[in-house]
């Protein structure tokens, strides 16, 4: 049987399992895929086999391959064994049926990121079989991804960070296209992410009756004009090798890459087209206000108000750097406010001249051999997070075919009827044995 062969029936059957994560403790239940990748490795010689599991059925499997030079670099594969829930309505598809037509495997999970996790299993299952490699090679299929890895990469990186080696690891997205003007081809690798600076903003007024208003100080009106302000606040664009690298990357003529590069002309975005959305994310601080509250009987003035903002950084940006910005946004308002910190992560990068790095961009190099390979940041996350911050480095890396841009595989993540062309599921998992191969070598 090819790698192919045995990928394909052990991703449909890690999609039927249907490890849901609502984002309640008790939902996921990953030991349904652990149970699985375990029965995949069932007889394979040279692999240990680790579980860890903070709470009943949230199950992290972890399979190590030593290697047989112990100074030799590791290489770790991340994969997330559980899926974010369906809107069933929604889909066309059975979502849990792993149905094969049209060239594609459709489902829950296909895309986001069970490919990538069964691609990763089988490329370890077949170095135990040959042995051979200097390096240890570890897969691990984690929980918890989809609800920032409480019960999965954080707490692992927490209380168990000796249970595999978080220096080289690869997880997912990477490999899809750039829509390059010219028409020629640049393929991407994920370096990064976004960090996440939530925040929530308190005002106060005056309480009363809702019959004499005259002459009281209004929280609700004092809370629409901080929004009015942060709406509108002027931040700076991003002056990193990053995305001077993703816009060059383009060739789009100079007047639009320098109205880019410099931040001087919000609607040269819409040269990115489907990217418009993504490219201004990963080019800013971004301000979301998601949530305002004030007020509960009608006949009340509400002496508080509050708004919560969905702030998410670029690397470098602080939790002081964020203050800072929506002080100066709100002017003479910010001495009016108090400003609560939410949950706040810092943003990760890894380098791009590490060996791994060198490695994914001399595979694809041989898949792609006139795409400039540009490296790109994520406006969400990954359990790659965890392991920079241990002083790792960690990589989204997958296959994708030409004609797959970077627009439809991050329009594929969460949505109804995913599902992945077959065709990068066999281009995937040649990357990897490749990788795999030279990095461990
Ligand atoms: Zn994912």
């Amino acid at each position: 049987m090819t790698l192919y062969e045995e990928t394909l029936p052990l991703l449909q059957e890690l999609i039927r399992n249907a490890c849901v994560n609502d984002l309640t403790p008790d939902s996921g239940q990953e030991v349904r895929n652990a149970d699985t990748l375990e029965r995949f490795f069932a007889g394979v010689p040279n692999v240990e086999i680790q579980r860890l599991e903070p709470r009943p059925g949230r199950t992290t499997i972890i399979f190590t391959v030593p290697g047989s030079d112990p100074d030799a670099e590791p290489l770790t594969l991340l994969g997330h064994t559980d899926v974010v829930p369906i809107d069933e309505p929604k889909w066309t598809k059975d979502p849990f049926g792993a149905e094969i037509s049209e060239g594609q495997i459709w489902g829950r999970g296909a895309v986001d990121m069970l490919f990538i996790t069964a691609t990763q299993a089988a490329v370890t299952r077949q170095v135990a079989r040959e042995g051979g490699l200097r390096g240890t090679l570890t897969f691990v299929g984690i929980a918890d991804e989809e609800a920032r890895g409480g019960l999965g990469a954080k707490w692992i990186a927490e209380e168990h960070p000796q249970a595999f080696s978080w220096k080289n690891c690869l997880s997912e997205t990477g490999g899809s296209h750039l829509p390059v003007t010219d028409g020629s081809d640049a393929v991407v690798i994920n370096i990064g992410e976004k960090g996440a600076a939530q925040r929530r903003i308190h005002v106060h007024g005056d309480a009363g009756h809702g019959s004499i208003p005259f002459d009281r100080d209004s929280s609700i009106v004092k809370i629409g004009e901080v929004a009015r302000r942060i709406a509108a606040a002027d931040i700076a664009v991003a002056k990193d090798d990053i995305w001077q690298g993703f816009v060059q990357a383009f060739r789009f003529d100079p007047a639009v890459e320098k109205a880019l590069l410099e931040g001087t002309d919000p609607a040269a975005y819409g040269e990115f087209g489907e990217l418009a959305r993504f490219a201004h994310a990963v080019s800013h601080l971004t301000i979301a206000q998601t949530v305002v509250r004030a007020g509960q009987a009608i006949n009340v003035l509400p002496s508080h108000a509050y708004l919560e903002l969905d702030i998410r950084t670029l690397p470098g940006q602080t939790n002081d750097y964020v203050d800072d910005a929506l002080r100066k946004a709100l002017g003479d308002l910010a001495d009016e406010v108090e400003i609560e910190h939410l949950i706040s992560e810092e943003a990760t990068v890894s380098p791009t001249d590490s060996g791994l790095y060198h490695v994914l961009e001399k595979v694809l190099g041989d898949f792609f051999p006139d795409a400039p390979v540009v490296p790109i940041i994520s406006s969400g996350g990954s359990d790659l997070r965890f392991g920079r911050r241990l002083g790792g480095v960690g990589y989204g890396f997958a296959v994708h075919a030409r004609e797959r841009t970077l627009a439809e595989a991050l329009g594929q993540l969460h949505s109804h009827d995913e599902a992945l062309h077959l065709e990068d599921l066999e281009l995937t998992i040649r990357g990897y044995d490749a990788v795999v191969r030279e990095f461990l070598g």
